[in-house]
């Protein structure tokens, strides 16, 4: 059995966004899961649209998502000379040819072809055949180098999601593996790369399923080994439309700047295009254990924010508390929020875990415990009643010596309402929003816990 080796080949114009990250997963649990190689390589030869903050970019946002390489990253830049090397040898075996058809030669030809209603394609005239006398090369015309496809039968291959794809070769004409200012195309470089970088398996989006069938016959023509290809369907947003910028966040790094946890996004990426069952919750290693690419569906995959979020929930409550306080603590910081004259941050962040779908609106929740709480007067107005007042004044007393423990502090609330003849939310409101400036917090003597007997009964005063 060849090793499995699988790559991500980002071209380098922007970041990393979901479909990216979508891909460069598969292809990373598949060389995972069995024990292979996951290999970067940076497709960079559209010099006008490539930077090296968008590598950097896609690289922040593989390391978000922990998904580690184990080569590279490669850049094609920094292999032309291999490309050319490689595209000497193919002139010297005849696989390629020099085409010295000038620009006004193959619009003349394509004009002659639409008038006759013929796909446009080269004709094949500097195309050396056995027989065949060749023009004598203009002095002037700088040649492109093309490849020679082969004219008849099929190329086919087994695709691992979309099944058997065929092609008859007459439908390919001679692409073009060097401009003639002497750099390689694209096409060609991709099946260098992936011959030289021993891949086994091509996982990539079907936006390059056209490109396929040329670069297996490329791979023929080096006596390359041709890798599996799986070709991905695209996704779609939540409209149904093809996922775009318009949909918002499509950089990764922008879930992080969201407050998603990566865990939650490995998952939700996941299973975006690929099934185990009805498993819709499992982590990372699970998933190298199950994933394979027979389940991997045809149809374009549609992506779901409710879900992710419900994801995203998911995996906050099954950090311990002192992690989850960890992954908040830098976003109240980024705020300018102190953290350490307040409760314990590990204490409010479990109380509002269940209330709250990111770390954003985590630490929004958590916010007022750190911050000077002032509530609105629409909120005084309403709760802060004549008839709560006496019973708020006893129960900063009682909050003076009571034992500092949730039952102790419940107990006095109960007790406090008896007295004064009032219904539990008469009492538990107004505490609410002095204590926290809003009217819905988790349960009252939990909150009256967490910020502690000095500060509840400074919060009290102020406003009695
Ligand atoms: N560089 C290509 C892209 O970013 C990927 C090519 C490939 O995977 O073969 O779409």
């Amino acid at each position: 059995m060849k090793p499995v080796r699988t790559r991500f080949a980002p071209s380098p114009t922007g970041f990393l966004h979901i479909g990216g990250a979508r891909t460069a997963l598969f292809s990373w649990a598949y060389a995972r899961r069995h024990g292979g190689v996951f290999v970067l390589r940076i497709e960079d030869t559209d010099v006008a649209r490539s930077t090296p903050e968008a590598v950097q970019a896609i690289i922040d946002g593989m390391n978000w998502l922990e998904l580690t390489h184990d080569e590279g990253p490669f850049y094609q830049m920094q292999r032309m000379d291999r490309y050319k090397a490689v595209i000497q040898e193919m002139l010297a075996a005849g696989t390629a040819y020099y085409c010295y058809t000038t620009r006004e030669e193959l619009d003349a030809l394509r004009a002659e072809q639409e008038a006759r209603k013929e796909k446009p394609r080269y004709d094949g005239r500097w195309r050396p055949e056995a027989g065949k006398t060749l023009p004598t090369p203009p002095a002037d015309v700088p040649p492109v180098i093309r490849f020679k496809n082969p004219r008849d039968g099929v190329v086919a291959w087994d695709d691992a999601v979309k099944g058997r794809i065929e092609i008859a070769n007459g439908e390919l004409d001679d692409l073009i593996i060097a401009r003639a200012d002497g750099t390689p195309t694209y096409n060609f470089c991709v099946c260098v790369d992936d011959w030289d970088m021993g891949i086994s398996h091509v996982i990539r989006g079907d936006d390059h399923v056209n490109n396929t069938p040329r670069q297996i016959n490329i791979l023929k023509a080096l006596g390359a080994e041709v890798p599996t290809y799986a070709h991905l369907s695209m996704i779609l947003g939540d409209d149904g439309a093809k996922l775009s910028k318009r949909h918002g966040a499509v950089s990764v790094m922008q879930y992080d700047e969201d407050g998603f946890l990566p865990e939650a996004v490995i998952n939700y990426l996941a299973r975006l295009g690929w099934s185990h069952g009805d498993d819709e919750i499992f982590s990372r290693q699970q998933f190298v254990e199950w994933f394979d690419l027979d389940h991997i569906t045809a149809s374009a995959a549609q992506f779901n924010t409710e879900k992710l979020l419900w994801l995203n929930q998911h995996y906050m409550k099954q950090l311990p508390a002192a992690e989850l306080a960890a992954r908040v603590a830098p976003r109240l910081a980024a705020r300018g929020v102190d953290v350490s004259a307040g409760p314990s941050l590990e204490k409010a962040v479990a109380l509002y875990v269940d209330r709250c779908n990111t770390l954003n609106l985590l630490a929004d929740a958590v916010e007022t415990f750190y911050v000077a709480v002032a509530p609105s007067a629409e909120l005084l107005a309403q709760h802060l009643t004549e008839e709560a007042k006496p019973a708020i004044a006893d129960f900063a007393a009682g909050i003076a010596t009571v034992a500092w423990e949730i039952p102790a502090i419940a107990a006095l609330i109960k007790e406090t309402v008896g007295k004064h003849g009032l219904k539990m939310p008469k009492l538990a409101m107004p505490l609410r929003v002095l204590l926290t400036g809003q009217a819905q917090t988790p349960s009252v003597d939990a909150v009256v816990e967490l910020i502690g007997r000095e500060g509840v009964l400074a919060a009290l005063q102020k406003n009695l």
